[in-house]
């Protein structure tokens, strides 16, 4: 299954304390519903060119649009997040299995919300 058929993850990522985001993982070209999560994707991928991110998962490094392969996005979960922030998963781990970037993603979320674990969520609500 190629990553363009794969749908986009949406999990919770949950603090025993009670903080949580809401996390998406999303192919970079998905045009994305919240403008605050298509804002802050635009403004990541626009300032590649300039500012090299590094994959959660490997560590390399995504100096170029072509380079990632999905973007992690999370925004507090309140009614009116503030911000959304924005991690990067390149081409090369693109199609690691959803388990393998979850593992990524929640060590990349534990500067956000210490101690907290990604839970899944139905995507309908
Ligand atoms: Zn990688």
């Amino acid at each position: 299954m190629s990553r363009h058929e794969r749908r986009a993850s949406l999990a919770r990522y949950r603090q025993e304390a009670g903080n949580a985001l809401t996390t998406y993982l999303v192919d970079p070209d998905q045009p994305l519903d919240l403008p605050i999560l298509q804002n802050a994707a635009r403004s990541w991928l626009d300032a590649l060119p300039h500012r090299m991110r590094s994959c959660i998962a490997c560590s390399g490094l995504m100096w170029e649009r072509q380079r990632v392969g999905w973007l992690l996005l999370s925004v507090p979960a309140v009614p009116k997040p503030p911000a959304a922030s924005v991690c990067g998963v390149c081409i090369e781990c693109a199609d690691l299995p959803l388990q393998a970037l979850e593992q990524a993603a929640t060590t990349a979320l534990q500067t956000a919300v210490p101690g907290g674990r990604l839970a899944p969520m139905d995507p309908r609500r």
